[in-house]
């Protein structure tokens, strides 16, 4: 059936939409309604809850906080429960770890008066302010489409029809999507928002900036025996078990309730196809310096999202006719000190500000040029241009020379100078893979259930669900180009990166098959980043699909 045999959908008027309730999006929210109460806002969120689909590290830099709820510390039951206490850098090599001295990191790297959190439990408290205040918050809605008026300008988004079969027939319990249209619409998708993407791609606002990068950040949350729990340890490291070529590194973070978030980031712009993060990951946790915390303890949530990395050169132009990129839709993390979150609320509140002085003056469907032409003058510029050249120097040089030029470049930036100008990104991470036929395949040890496990005992505890009587929302374009590139170049990374065990090609008679289990996707978006075609498109699945993560 084409859409125009359809039914017509059901459209509902704001003034405000926001797409993702994530940091951004509710702090958003939040603003807008501060500033003018009559203004009518909705959230829609893709997870079935508030925070079922937030992952985080998380140490929270409270800046946005403080800003946005300048009143939440005389509160007396707030998601910060945990002051960082302890901050260490450990530089690890396979047997043994050698601590980087506090004092040679440059001072923007400090935690001191930073707070360990549950970024999921952070958005689920922030929600119920923004509901508080009037705000509309639909979880379990996937904004699948961007509306456009006959000028072109973005008047809202709609969710996807219901009950779509797998063959695409209309199920019994087929119902249409919802159009929310709105005088602006706020994308707060995360990292590589689906719309976000489109948008990027229609209205060009990549254009003159690098490429964006990427990391797959997984991670693990621990029940540790008591005496090994410390309370606001934070520990990162890098090195091993990566090679020197390949970026990343991990956390280690102590928070409430006797729980260790432990996870591990590599950088999407590896080179060897046979690089799977998720056993560089499991690999990391038997270093003999990390193996001890976790002995004697269990494992109770796992899950993986990606993280942008591109920063100061990467943020593409935040606005366009009838909306506006914020947070990590526009890529404002600050990679070294692995923290987006604060910029992500005050991203969040500078375009709140912006919407409604508009509003007010009577504008709809027109462009925040005002949220465009401030940002990089702001807290949030300021915070990212000091790190600017961190990413570059470790992509050229690798982790040992690139991290120490990365220290230099931050120290003397914190003196307001640097030596180097603003170094390029090179490649979109899609395009840094090279023929498998260059390397060895990589054995990874076996899991040995205790502290290291498999993909789908993994899975299992990130609660992920689909209705699987859907249409698969991993989109592969062209079937055959994934088998003559993606296989035959590149023996199929993709059963490797996927830290959800999506893709396998499966050896049949015929030839290899690319299976894809779409119900264990964790909507970490990976795929749709380092698939060496940009073959793979990931779209939303039926809303409220996807990881329930308790507190990520
Ligand atoms: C492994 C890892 C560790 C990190 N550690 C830290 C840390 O320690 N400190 C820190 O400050 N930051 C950290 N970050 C970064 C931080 O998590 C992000 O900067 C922050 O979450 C960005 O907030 P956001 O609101 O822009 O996006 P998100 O937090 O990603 O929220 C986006 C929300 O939008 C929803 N959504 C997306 N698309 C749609 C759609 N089409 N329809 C409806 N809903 C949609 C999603 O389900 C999600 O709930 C880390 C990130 C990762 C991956
Ligand atoms: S299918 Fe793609 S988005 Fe889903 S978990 Fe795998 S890599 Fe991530």
């Amino acid at each position: 059936m084409s859409p125009s045999d359809l039914p017509p959908r059901e459209s509902m008027e704001f003034d405000v939409v926001i797409v993702g309730a994530g940091p951004a999006g509710l702090a958003a929210a939040i603003r807008i309604k501060q500033l003018s109460p009559e203004t009518s806002v909705v959230v829609m969120e893709k997870g079935s809850e508030v925070g079922a689909h937030i992952l985080s590290g998380a140490v929270v830099d409270p800046i946005g906080i403080d800003k946005l709820l300048p009143e939440w510390r005389k509160e007396s039951d707030t998601p910060f429960k945990t002051p960082v206490t302890d901050d260490r850098f450990y530089w690890l090599f396979k047997k043994a770890a050698i601590r980087v001295p506090n004092f040679l990191m440059p001072p923007l790297m400090s935690n001191h008066g930073n707070f360990v959190v549950s970024l999921g439990n952070v958005c689920r408290w922030l929600a119920k302010k923004a509901e508080a205040l009037g705000v509309d918050v639909y979880p379990g809605f996937a904004a699948a489409e961007v509306l456009f008026d006959d000028k072109g300008a973005v008047m809202g988004v709609a969710t996807g029809d219901m009950g779509v079969s797998k063959n695409g027939e209309h199920r019994s319990d087929f119902t249409r999507g919802v159009e929310l249209r709105g005088k602006y619409t706020l994308f707060a998708e995360g990292a590589r928002g689906s719309l976000s993407k489109q948008l990027i791609q229609r209205f060009g606002l990549a254009e003159g900036r690098d490429p964006q990068k990427f990391g797959l950040g997984l991670k693990e949350i621990w029940q540790v025996a008591p005496e090994k729990h410390k309370p606001g340890l934070v520990q990162h490291s890098f090195g091993w078990p990566l090679d020197n070529k390949t970026g990343g590194g991990s956390f280690l973070y102590h928070f409430e309730d006797n729980q260790v978030a432990v996870g591990f980031v590599v950088h999407l712009n590896y080179t060897n196809p046979y690089i799977a993060p998720f056993e560089e990951f499991q690999r990391f946790k038997q270093h003999p310096s990390v193996r001890p915390t976790f002995e004697g303890g269990k494992r109770i949530c796992y899950g993986a999202r990606a993280i942008t990395e591109g920063g100061w050169q990467s943020v593409p132009k935040l606005v366009f006719p009838g909306g506006a990129l914020v947070g990590c839709a526009a890529g404002f993390i600050n990679l070294p000190r692995i923290k987006g979150s604060h910029n992500a609320i005050l991203s969040g509140i500078q375009a709140a500000e912006h919407v409604a002085a508009a509003l007010k003056s009577g504008r709809a469907n027109d462009e925040l040029t005002e949220y465009e032409n401030s940002w990089r003058a702001s807290e949030i510029g300021r915070d990212l241009k000091k790190v600017r050249n961190a990413k570059p120097f470790w992509s050229r040089f690798g982790t040992m020379i690139g991290l120490a030029f990365a220290g230099l470049d931050m120290w003397t930036n914190t003196f307001g100078f640097s030596l180097f100008g603003t170094l390029k990104h090179g490649k979109p991470d899609s395009k840094t893979l090279e023929p498998a036929s260059k390397f060895m395949p990589i054995q990874y040890p076996k899991p040995d259930g205790v502290i290291s496990f498999d993909k789908l005992s993994s899975v299992f505890l990130s609660n992920t669900n689909h209705e699987e009587d859907q249409p698969v929302h991993l989109i592969v374009a062209q079937p055959a180009l994934q088998k003559a590139s993606e296989h035959d170049i590149y023996a199929g990374p993709s059963a490797r990166y996927c830290p959800a065990g999506v893709y396998e090609w499966v050896e049949e008679p015929t030839g290899p098959r690319f299976q894809i289990n779409a119900q264990n996707c964790v909507h970490c978006k990976t795929c749709d980043i380092k698939d060496p075609n940009q073959n793979i498109t990931w779209v939303p699945p039926e809303g409220g699909g996807g990881p329930n993560y308790p507190n990520m």
